[in-house]
């Protein structure tokens, strides 16, 4: 095994990673070229300032200059405070509700939203059909459990967006403290969602909010709907921003990353870890170390420490999904499998790759998702995704 000299990625468990010389990973290595693209301090504050002109002018007859999606998470809070304190502009914050919010993230929400004075859209989904649909991404057998919440997450963003003629969506992401997950640990797109509950739900989808690519294309080509990641021109300490959100806002800290929702705290600390041996601490621990604020030596003493994981989440799980004990252990044990098995957008996509390209370039997509999701597969790439399946070591039950 491998380790990489600079962060904690190595290359039994990180698909696709590649080391230079000096024994420094691919993965750094991209994470350099993004710090080049997206710089911070001053240099940062300058870019968003001018956006903020550009957001304001656009927005002048609105009621609201931008939607930001929130989760009741540090990363959602600090950038809603971030753009209405410090850039100035008077944003709506959106929340899709898909109803395994844990209590804190709602009094975050809550607590924050009324003390900046910012109105909040909010969609909620039909508890049972949610379910349903998240049942059916078990049955796959597949990693992205969790992809009906994203996707859901990113179409309310657009009918707040639509609903009051707002130009702008600030996202959340930060590559600098969540880290860069390797490509085929996760996959998303509609007709994924689609295909996969057509196989394995029960009933109707109704009111999840879909994100069909006609629509979808309608609300970035036609409508101009930009998509701007504000926190990659901040570097922000989080420890620090965490202690601020407490002081002035009430805000509570939920005890880790993505843990505001429980669909996302099991997924990420049981599902995963325990199916297909991904443990997303090695992106934020790399994260941390590329960025100084962890050591590596640190770093890889943490990793060791057990997943700490609230079995009465298990619990609240297999009863609301209506699992019984032997079908969940069957679903915890059966074959692997990844989006490559089901149809999905990405053969669209690749074929629409120039038009992808276009809304790159005019910020109506990220960048990721053109690198991630219109490249066409090599028969090496498509090889590598493959070995995933048998990639992630066997569960010990
Ligand atoms: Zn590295």
């Amino acid at each position: 095994m491998q380790i990489c000299s600079r962060c904690i990625y190595d290359d039994e468990r990180i698909p696709y990673i590649s080391f230079d010389e000096n024994g420094v990973c691919s993965y750094c290595h991209q994470f350099d070229n993004l710090e080049k693209e997206y710089p911070t301090g001053e240099e940062g504050m300058k870019i968003l300032k001018q956006m903020a002109e550009t957001i304001k002018y656009d927005g002048k007859n609105n009621r609201y200059d931008v939607v930001i999606g929130i989760s009741g998470g540090c990363d959602s809070s600090y950038m809603l405070y971030f753009a209405k304190e410090i850039l100035g502009l008077r944003p709506l914050a959106a929340h899709f509700d898909n109803t395994w919010n844990s209590k804190i993230a709602v009094e975050n929400i809550s607590n924050i939203t009324k003390k900046l004075d910012i109105d909040l859209f909010t969609h909620v989904v039909d508890n049972k059909e949610y379910n349903d649909i998240f049942k059916s991404f078990f049955k796959a057998s597949v990693p992205d459990i969790d992809t009906p919440a994203d996707i859901g997450l990113a179409t309310t963003h657009y009918l707040a967006a639509r609903k009051f003629g707002i130009k702008y969506i600030f996202e959340g992401h930060s590559f600098r403290t969540e880290g860069i997950s390797p490509p085929g640990w996760f996959y998303m797109d509609a007709r994924y969602i689609k295909t996969i509950h057509n196989k394995y739900g029960t009933q109707k989808m109704n009111t999840f909010p879909n994100l069909w690519l006609f629509r979808w294309l309608k609300w970035s080509v036609i409508n101009r709907i930009k998509k701007i990641r504000p926190l990659y021109y901040i570097d922000y300490d989080k420890n620090a921003v965490k202690k601020f959100l407490q002081d002035e806002f009430g805000w509570q800290w939920y005890g880790g990353h993505h843990m505001e929702n429980r669909t996302a705290y099991f997924t990420n600390n049981y599902y995963l870890p325990k199916k297909f041996n991904i443990d997303l601490r090695y992106c934020e621990y790399s994260a941390h170390v590329r960025t100084g604020s962890m050591s590596r030596e640190e770093a890889l003493e943490k990793i060791k420490e057990p997943k700490i994981f609230d079995n009465g989440i298990l619990d609240e799980i297999k009863k609301r999904l209506n699992f019984s004990n032997s079908e969940f252990d069957e679903i915890m044990h059966a074959p692997k499998k990844l989006f490559l098995d089901y149809e999905t957008y990405k053969p669209l996509f690749e074929k629409m790759r120039f038009l992808f390209w276009l809304m790159y370039k005019w910020e109506l997509v990220p960048k990721s998702f053109y690198l991630k999701y219109t490249k066409k597969y090599t028969d090496d790439d498509l090889k590598n995704l493959l070995k995933l399946k048998e990639f992630f070591p066997a569960m010990k039950s």
